[in-house]
């Protein structure tokens, strides 16, 4: 389907008369470099994310695909587009020829909850930060961010999503896929697009001047509940380092590997984003690694976490000028407790309980992990079929529980499921019966049927490159979101 050429700007579609507010563009061009998109020779809209339209106070009903691709292909809007300038340490290296090489903040919204929301672009043109990038998107990696959003959203991770999807005819060359590969442009809808590498990219310029504006912004947007409080820097940094804690955890908890954890991917919000070689882990494994370029594991699974408490540490330097050293190392030493207390809550949902007595919670936690690690099973099997078979039935009689897993093969995987079986019956035993249909609803909620491993998504890809078929992708986005 191709899109009738619109020449003038619809002013009845209903993304032109959201009330934008030009926060950032507010703050001053020391932030930012004015930029326009690039014209497509094709407008095919892939995706649109009508479950976000209610965020913006729009119904889907009113909203037609041409006024997702007015807005989003064809950028006809009066919005300034504002390539963001930051800098960032990528694999330990400091970096700064960085920015929005590929893509700008096209506006900002507030959500019907009252918070700030940003429209950014990828794949939109080249920018002053593009160092010789086509300043493109691939169909692939924008099918692909599309899909991990939605799946780490439906797992309960706090997460940027993708708006649209539109694909725009062109034909790219990359190292990382077959080439010529399609082309597209996305937007995505995040919490914000300033990353620790915003504030890193001052401190390296030595524009101290423009650090308090920006940081000033945060906590108003961001952590409005500090912005009285005389402590509110220190405590920012404090809440910062929690809530990225927190974010580990969940991927952790997800099996969820982000692949390249740069500082310029780090969301000063706490919020995940930006979903480039991610991968999902099958078989339990600290050291498993999703980007082919990542020779030395880095940015593994198990590494996820102290990456983080690095790139938190590195930020400190930049924030030095106007936070106290001291108050920071204060609010970074809670790093680990966050982080452990967050991952073990994460896990106990994922086993379908709220809160267990010390003395279960510990041994289950325990010893779920090291089943999965010693027989290597499927980590999202595992869960998946436990919240498939549960029965309440299992707390009164030991001998419904299944004795077989499909993830579980050798005589000894099969005893050590025994073991980590009794253990589990001593933990729903240590819930009054009436919970146990709670214990069934929070297995379905943490553990998605559906894991977005490697092959699915490549099953999905092989479909639209060979035959242009998109139902697997929409099938595939149905069972994620269920
Ligand atoms: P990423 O790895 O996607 O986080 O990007 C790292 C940096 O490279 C950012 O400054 C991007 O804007 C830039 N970049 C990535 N791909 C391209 C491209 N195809 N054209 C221009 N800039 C790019
Ligand atoms: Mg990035």
């Amino acid at each position: 389907m191709v899109f009738p050429v619109s020449t003038q700007t619809d002013t009845t579609n209903p993304f032109f008369q959201l009330n934008y507010e030009p926060v950032l563009e507010n703050l001053g061009a020391d932030y930012y470099d004015r930029v326009t998109a690039a014209e497509f020779p094709q407008h095919l809209l892939r995706f649109r994310n009508d479950d976000l339209l209610p965020e913006l106070g729009l119904s889907p009903s009113e909203v037609s695909d041409t006024h997702f691709i007015d807005a989003f292909g064809r950028f006809q809007g009066n919005q300034p587009c504002l390539a963001l300038r930051y800098h960032g340490y990528q694999f330990g290296e400091y970096n700064p020829y960085l920015g929005d090489g590929r893509g700008f903040l096209y506006g900002q919204v507030r959500g019907r909850n009252g918070e700030l929301y940003d429209f950014g672009t990828k794949g939109s043109g080249t920018t002053p930060y593009s160092r010789g990038g086509d300043g493109r998107l691939t169909l692939k990696g924008g099918v692909r961010e599309v899909l991990a959003a939605e799946a780490l959203h439906r797992m309960g991770v706090r997460t940027s999503r993708c708006l649209s999807l539109i694909e725009t005819g062109q034909a790219l060359w990359r190292g990382d896929e077959p080439s010529p590969t399609r082309s597209s442009v996305m937007i995505r809808f995040s919490r914000s697009h300033l990353r620790f590498g915003t504030f890193e990219r001052l401190h390296y310029l030595n524009r101290a001047d423009l650090m308090r504006p920006l940081l000033n912004h945060v906590i108003e947007q961001y952590y409005p509940h500090l912005q009285t409080n005389p402590d509110r820097y220190p405590l920012f940094y404090a809440e910062l380092v929690q809530r990225t804690a927190e974010l580990v955890a969940q991927w952790m908890a997800a099996g969820f590997c982000h692949a390249v954890l740069n500082t310029d991917n780090m969301s000063i919000t706490g919020e995940s984003f930006d979903y480039g070689p991610y991968a999902f882990m099958n078989q339990f494994n600290p050291q498993f690694t999703a980007a082919y370029f990542d020779y030395f594991g880095r940015y593994s699974y198990g590494n996820q976490p102290s990456i983080c408490y690095w790139n938190l540490e590195m930020l400190q330097m930049a924030l030095s000028t106007v936070i106290a050293p001291a108050d920071m190392e204060r609010g970074l030493a809670q790093f680990h407790d966050h982080y452990q207390a967050a991952y073990h809550q994460q896990i106990l949902y994922k086993l379908g309980f709220d809160r267990l007595p010390p003395g279960q919670a510990k041994p289950l936690l325990t010893l779920t992990l090291k089943f999965l690690n010693d027989t290597q099973a499927s980590y999202p099997t595992f869960f998946s079929e436990l919240t498939q078979q549960f029965s309440p039935a299992w707390r009164e009689d030991p001998n419904s529980m299944p004795s077989r897993a499909v993830c579980v093969n050798t005589p000894e995987q099969i005893e050590f499921l025994e073991q980590w079986r009794k253990q589990y019956r001593q933990a729903l035993l240590s819930l009054p019966p009436e919970e146990m249909p709670q214990v069934a609803d929070r297995l379905k909620r943490y553990n998605p049927s559906l894991v977005l491993l490697r092959p699915e998504i490549e099953a999905v890809w092989e479909a639209i490159a060979q035959e242009d078929n998109w139902q697997p992708f929409y099938d595939l986005l149905q069972k994620i979101r269920q």
